[in-house]
């Protein structure tokens, strides 16, 4: 049976503005906000007086789970921010099975369309929960006062449709891919649809409009939803590009805008499949998404190691099967790929 992308549910999202003046008028009271400390100057004043805050200080799990003490009279959560603060009021109402509502602050992640928290266990991520949001509030005016960075960056996580699918296609042709994943045409047709969508309308997503946003959107919800719905499979929505942004941040220690380095892992894992790499590098020279090490405070020499490092990484990590298993990271690769990087964002 082809996959279809009506038979999935997906959340229910909210585009409007002005949404979180209205919070009063439908989350039961004794709310918890739960977002960044940074954050806050900016939204308390579009709070509820009411509202109590929680300022995210940790992803542990255990730390969180001594947290949830605190919270036996909320009878609400409400998730405000990028991929953390989300998070963790998943986890909250999760855990305390109370509503939850989700206002993120910036489109730069997936975050917010999936079921599960990404929490950590000794530092090592794990996605575990289950949430469904009561609704997704998608704000114009807090999206638009986002730094621009971390919106365009969003576009990590839809652009990895192309370079998963190409993972997964990959490993079909040599009968590797796992066989809890077989590959599925129909499935793989409909991400690249959405990233293709994506990839057509530069200058509205660039300029953030309304239908830049609602595109970014689309793509971004695909990736939550049909995560879950293809039965956990997350061979169609990414691959490469996400391995190279998990073994740099192995390899250097450094935390990174999540969609500025998964755009570089896009374009060296598009190399290495010898695919539209031309095509992608302009895109994000289009976006002014830079994606040389330094403007994410890494060296070249940083990315030849994680690189070089790649296929060991990924068979440790016992990550799906692609190109990183068989590909031969040699100098004039990486030499040819650092002069395309640079080149295109001179
Ligand atoms: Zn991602």
């Amino acid at each position: 049976m082809p996959f279809q992308e009506n038979n999935i549910t997906h959340f229910p999202i909210i585009f409007g503005r002005n949404l979180l003046a209205e919070l009063d008028g439908f989350v039961l009271p004794k709310m918890l906000v739960v977002t960044m400390e940074d954050l806050w100057p900016i939204f308390e004043k579009m709070l509820p007086r009411s509202a109590e805050v929680y300022f995210v200080k940790t992803l542990e799990r255990s730390e969180l789970e001594t947290e949830l003490l605190k919270f036996g009279h909320i009878s609400s959560f409400v998730g405000l921010g990028g991929g953390q603060a989300i998070d963790v009021a998943k986890y909250f109402s999760w855990r305390l099975t109370k509503p939850l509502f989700q206002f993120p602050t910036s489109l730069s992640v997936d975050a917010v369309f999936g079921h599960r928290a990404g929490v950590r266990k000794k530092s090592i991520v794990r996605y575990v929960g289950w949430a469904i949001p009561q609704s997704i509030y998608i704000d114009y005016g807090i999206i638009d006062a986002a730094p621009r960075l971390l919106n365009i960056g969003g576009i990590g996580d839809i652009f990895c449709f192309y370079t998963g699918v190409m993972d997964w296609k990959y490993a079909a042709t040599l009968g590797k891919c796992e066989k809890r994943w077989p590959y599925d045409e129909s499935l793989a047709q409909i991400s690249f649809k959405k990233a293709e969508t994506a990839l057509n309308s530069l200058s509205e997503i660039k300029n953030l409009t309304p239908r830049g946003i609602e595109i970014m959107v689309d793509a971004l919800k695909w990736g939550g939803a049909s995560y879950h719905a293809a039965g956990w499979n997350p061979r169609h929505i990414e691959g490469v590009e996400h391995f190279i942004f998990y073994a740099l941040e192995a390899q250097t220690g450094k935390k990174f805008l999540h969609g500025q380095a998964v755009c570089l892992g896009l374009i060296l894992g598009s190399m290495m499949h010898q695919q539209r790499t031309e095509e992608f590098l302009e895109a994000l020279v289009q976006l002014c998404l830079d994606i040389r090490p330094y403007s994410m405070g890494v060296s070249w020499k940083d990315v030849n190691l994680t690189m070089k490092n790649l296929r060991e990484f990924v068979h440790r990590e016992n990550l799906p099967y692609g190109i990183a298993n068989d590909f031969e990271v040699t100098d004039s690769f990486l030499s040819h790929a650092r002069e395309k990087v640079e080149s295109a964002f001179e």
